[in-house]
């Protein structure tokens, strides 16, 4: 049997005093999308980060793929033990922010063959026409050669989703990819990851689009403070919440 993509065992994570992970997994097969819902300070992008490492967690293990994140203990607290081996682990993982996070100073064709070539090692024709393939099917063709400065937000987030593709990544990461834009722009996103979930990519999805969250999602979890506090099929957590708090979170308040 194939290994896993992306377990994460009891994840812990403290911020000074404050513990805002309190042990947290999550295990995603291959085609799972994972939705991670609750309310702002939650932990959700924390969660997200400290998958990827751009927190390191203070307890828990990561295993991408059955390859176990090796960590030591120093002064400052835990570290990972191989830098090359996180770096490595994030070509396999990539992360969608909420603020888009294009390089400005490169054109969306140069963000998106950057990593390939200077992580993959591949040459700048077969990043170039993996790229310009990748635009097409976001609906970028036209904007290749545009600074993000020049781009709506929608196209820099569409363009930020083909630049993490062309790594062909093994799972994605999403950290609230819409909230940022306006709401005309929300549309063309949540179709380009409907489309990338229907395909059967791999997807941790940290959202606040119910109705993208309860057609996609394998899985839906939800949390609170640092704990899941729910978590089941769409039906179960979106269409029969038990938890007073999850029932609250998901009423629209108009
Ligand atoms: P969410 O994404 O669900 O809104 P976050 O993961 O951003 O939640 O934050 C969880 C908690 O951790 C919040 O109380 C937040 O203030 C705190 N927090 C997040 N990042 C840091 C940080 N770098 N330093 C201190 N506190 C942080
Ligand atoms: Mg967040």
């Amino acid at each position: 049997m194939a290994a896993t993509p992306l377990e994460v065992r009891n994840i812990k994570k403290r911020f000074g005093d404050t513990e805002v992970l309190k042990g947290l997994s999550l295990e995603a097969q291959k085609g799972d999308v994972i939705t991670l819902i609750g309310a702002s300070g939650s932990g959700k992008s924390t969660f997200l980060r400290c998958m990827n490492l751009l927190e390191q967690p203070d307890e828990g293990e990561i295993i991408l793929h059955g390859d176990t994140i090796r960590f030591k203990e120093t002064r400052h607290g835990r570290e990972p033990a191989d830098w090359k081996q996180v770096v490595q682990m994030r070509a396999k993982l990539s992360m969608v922010f909420q603020n888009f996070n294009l390089w400005a100073h490169m054109t969306l064709l140069q963000n998106i063959i950057e990593a390939p070539i200077h992580v993959l090692g591949k040459s700048r024709k077969e990043a170039t026409d993996h790229a310009h393939a990748l635009l097409e099917r976001v609906g970028l063709t036209a904007r290749a050669n545009a600074y993000p400065a020049q781009m709506s937000g929608g196209q820099q987030q569409r363009g930020a989703i083909a630049r993490a593709l062309a790594m062909d990544p093994e799972v994605m990461l999403f950290d609230e990819p819409t909230s940022a834009l306006d709401p005309e722009l929300v549309g063309d996103v949540l179709k380009v990851m409907r489309d990338l979930a229907n395909e059967g990519r791999t997807m941790v999805v940290v959202t606040h689009e119910m109705s993208f969250a309860r057609d996609v999602s394998s899985k839906v979890i939800y949390l609170h403070q640092g704990l899941v506090e729910e978590a089941g099929t769409p039906d179960e957590v979106l269409g029969n919440p038990q938890s007073p708090r999850l029932k609250q979170f998901l009423t629209p308040n108009y």
